[in-house]
């Protein structure tokens, strides 16, 4: 009989089954172990979500980490990792498509004027106002990776007319693209919703804030399914009460779950979601999981290698 392979497990959004179901046909002999028990010592390894402080470094077996989710921030924000493990992180298709879905929804909720509709509804009111048109609207996407380039390109499909900003340059068919600390700001006084799709790293955390809210169209929407520490909730509350913004869908908070006595649950023009525009599906990223293992453990690069010094 082979020795089974372990495999490091720490996550508080699937089970261990879950993941083990998923991986035990594509990966000969493996059996997930939780990062604590002893076991856990042999890996080479670890599959993780949001790990403690201590967890990465204390695997003294490890070659590298796979992140269960497209965002690397849970791993590496204010806790230590290794110089020498290797860091995959997934870059799913299925996520990207999955996030287009969403924000296609939220920006049409925007530009149909569901919360108008919806409130006449309530008071049964049969009102008809002036149709917006797609190609005079427009929609910028903060943040033009594996996602936003996917969300950005869904969206011309509609006809808006397409903004986005990244750190380098890009080109993309149909999009307007923008980047550098100029090229934040032309996307927040052009757009009349914003979708920021960033990952959360040194530069962007509080990149929204009342300075920068102050910057953005009036009348604008404010659409977030990056994390939530890049946003300064309070800034943003003020911003819609002031009337500046017309409102705000957001995906993602500074804390999660969002505590009950949170000003986001009641508020009127802010939507709350729990973190589910584009959840992980054991289904469509195992079989990269699965190569990430082969490759951590024969010493290679991962195909989607996380650029720690950058942070995304
Ligand atoms: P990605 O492929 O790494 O793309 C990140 C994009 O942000 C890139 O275009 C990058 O520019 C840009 N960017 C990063 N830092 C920047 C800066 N300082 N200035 C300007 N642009 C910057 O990431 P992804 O896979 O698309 O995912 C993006 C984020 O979405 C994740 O990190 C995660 O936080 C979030 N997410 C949320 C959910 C959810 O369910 N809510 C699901 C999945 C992911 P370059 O292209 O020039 O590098």
């Amino acid at each position: 009989m082979t020795a089974p392979l372990y495999i490091a497990y720490h996550s508080v959004d699937h089970s261990i089954d879950y993941w083990q179901k998923h991986l035990s046909p594509l990966v000969p002999g493996i059996e997930l172990v939780h990062a604590d028990e002893a076991r856990a010592q042999e890996a080479e390894v670890l599959l993780t979500w949001n790990p403690p402080e201590g967890m990465v470094a204390g695997l003294k077996n490890l070659k590298g980490v796979v992140s269960l989710a497209q965002g690397v921030d849970h791993v590496l924000n204010g806790k230590t990792f290794p110089s020498h493990l290797k860091f995959a992180r997934l870059i799913d298709p299925y996520m990207s498509e999955a996030m287009a879905e969403w924000v296609m929804l939220t920006v049409l909720e925007y530009h149909r004027d569901v919360p108008q509709y919806r409130a006449a509804e309530r008071r049964k009111d049969w009102i008809r106002l002036e149709p917006n048109i797609a190609a005079d609207t427009t929609v910028a996407i903060m943040g033009l990776g594996a996602i936003g380039s996917v969300v950005a390109t869904t969206l011309t499909k509609l006809k808006f007319n397409v903004i986005g900003w990244s750190r380098s340059e890009k080109s993309l068919q149909g999009v307007t693209a923008f980047h550098g600390d100029d090229g934040f700001d032309a996307c927040l006084t052009q757009a009349d919703i914003i979708v920021s799709i960033l990952p959360l790293t040194t530069e962007t955390e509080n990149i929204y804030n009342s300075t920068t809210f102050s910057k953005m169209k009036p009348g604008a929407a404010f659409i977030n399914s990056g994390r939530g520490k890049q946003v300064v909730e309070d800034d943003l509350i003020a911003a819609v009460d002031s009337g500046h913004l017309r409102g705000a869908t957001l995906d993602v908070m500074r804390v999660e779950p969002l505590p009950t006595d949170h000003g986001f649950w009641d508020h009127p023009k802010i939507n709350v979601w729990p973190h589910v525009s584009a959840q992980t599906h054991g289904a469509t990223s195992g079989p990269q999981i699965a190569e990430a293992i082969a490759d951590i453990r024969a010493g290679r690069d991962p195909r989607n290698s996380v650029n720690i010094a950058r942070g995304y």
